[in-house]
């Protein structure tokens, strides 16, 4: 298991290091930010729709190794897929994050954002690892107002 969690936590200092889509879109269909104020993240994403594809998404801001590197995994997995996809993968990683998914199908599912699964122990860095994922999903639902974790 610490083999394991040792790959983890690589996935997570990999994308911090080196974060995937890390720009300003310029033709973006919807963007929004987000905040953690308890951690001080603080992210715009970009998003542009074709259809119920998700063409593109991309994220500027800062904050922490954990936010940083979960919207940087959350960006290159949710690109190409459909609104229906996305929504599922927003449903997995909660469960995720908060504990809930455990088995070893569901995991094996999750391929990267597996790397978050220690969050859940750790609740001040769930809001950190769910931020890009709830201002995503408030930028696909339309909503133009920044959002807080709080
Ligand atoms: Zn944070």
């Amino acid at each position: 298991m610490s083999a394991l969690r040792d790959l983890y936590q690589q996935v997570i200092l990999d994308h911090n290091r080196n974060p995937k889509n890390f720009r300003v879109m310029q033709n973006a269909t919807g963007s929004i930010e987000g905040y953690n104020p308890l951690c001080g993240d603080h992210y715009t994403i970009y998003v542009r729709m074709d259809g119920d594809v998700i063409a593109d998404i991309s994220f500027t801001g800062a904050g922490c190794a954990i936010s940083k590197a979960s919207a940087s995994v959350m960006s290159s997995m949710l690109k190409g897929k459909t609104l229906g996809d996305a929504e599922g993968m927003f449903r997995d990683f909660r469960g995720l994050v908060t504990g809930a998914l455990a088995s070893e199908e569901e995991m094996e599912r999750l391929g990267k954002l597996a790397a978050f699964a220690g969050v859940s122990e750790f609740p001040a860095r769930v809001k950190c690892a769910s931020l890009p994922w709830h201002t995503l999903h408030a930028a696909l639902d339309g909503t133009s107002h920044a959002i807080s974790t709080e």
